[in-house]
């Protein structure tokens, strides 16, 4: 998977490539990430990425031509073929569609990824008219510029993509995962069910006994069924509690809503 970021702060990305999964990824070669320098392809001595707003109002907004000439010089498929060259080119914006789990889920089927960060009041719409093929969101907040937002995506992709992970597993059985409660592919049994877009259950290590709290004993027993169940129970609990919302859309047993039934207030 090939990653194209286009900023006005380059640097921005150093210390960010250099930690942890996604540092062993570039140097895996399973993950290239290049940034790019929107100034580049500025033609005026004061290397001008910014213009004022045409209708009045405050601040500036980023210019279409620079961007149209960094992206150009990427060699990315017209707009019309993109899709069926397994290329995006998405501009981070806070008008854009809500990039979740499902959305990084996706976007691994893809190739390559360009990443438009804005600054300033925004990007000229005529960016997002021509040049992108969608508009992504990291959260209903503003930020001052499209740069984290390039960097949560690059992160949450990156760790999906088979073998960024040292256990393949492990991007399942966590938050927002997929719904899947066979075996494991060595035929031994699960601790864990596929989240199907629960939160994830709680984990704890050593020492046993902490701040006068104890690890739940379930977990030192070795009953893969308990643990599992415990563990989801503990997900539905947590759900229902901080993200109410996402149990809507999440895969239930009968015994999952059993559960949160018996959980949930009685509503008068
Ligand atoms: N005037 C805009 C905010 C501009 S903030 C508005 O009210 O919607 C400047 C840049 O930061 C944006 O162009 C975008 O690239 C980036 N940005 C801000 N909030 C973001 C968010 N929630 N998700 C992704 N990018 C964001």
């Amino acid at each position: 998977m090939r990653f194209d970021i286009i900023s006005i702060f380059p640097g921005f990305f150093e210390g960010f490539l250099q930690h942890g999964v996604l540092r062993r990824a570039i140097s895996a070669s399973m993950v290239e990430v290049r940034v790019h320098d929107l100034r580049s392809f500025t033609h005026d001595r004061h290397r001008t990425v910014d213009d004022r707003p045409f209708g009045g109002g405050e601040g500036m907004v980023l210019k279409p031509e620079p961007i149209a000439a960094a992206v150009e010089s990427l060699g990315v498929a017209p707009k019309a073929e993109r899709n069926l060259q397994r290329e995006s080119v998405v501009l981070l914006s806070a008008q854009g569609a809500s990039f979740t789990q499902a959305t990084a889920r996706q976007l691994t089927l893809l190739e390559r990824i360009v990443l438009i960060c804005g600054r300033y009041e925004g990007v000229d719409e005529r960016v997002s008219e021509l040049i992108a093929d969608c508009e992504l969101s990291i959260g209903d907040y503003v930020l001052s510029g499209g740069e984290l937002g390039a960097a949560v995506i690059v992160d949450a992709v990156s760790r999906l993509i088979p073998g960024v992970l040292g256990n393949e597993a492990s991007s399942e059985y966590e938050s927002f995962g997929n719904a899947d409660t066979g075996p494991t592919s060595n035929g031994t049994p699960r601790s864990t069910y596929g989240s199907g877009g629960l939160l994830d259950y709680p984990h704890y290590t050593r020492p046993q006994e902490f701040g006068g709290l104890s690890v739940p004993e379930v977990l030192a027993g070795g009953d893969h069924e308990k643990i599992r169940r415990w563990r989801r129970e503990r997900a539905l609990e947590k759900t229902l509690h901080n993200r109410p919302d996402l149990l809507e859309k999440a895969v239930l047993s009968p015994a999952d809503r059993a559960f949160i039934k018996s959980i949930q207030p009685p509503s008068c």
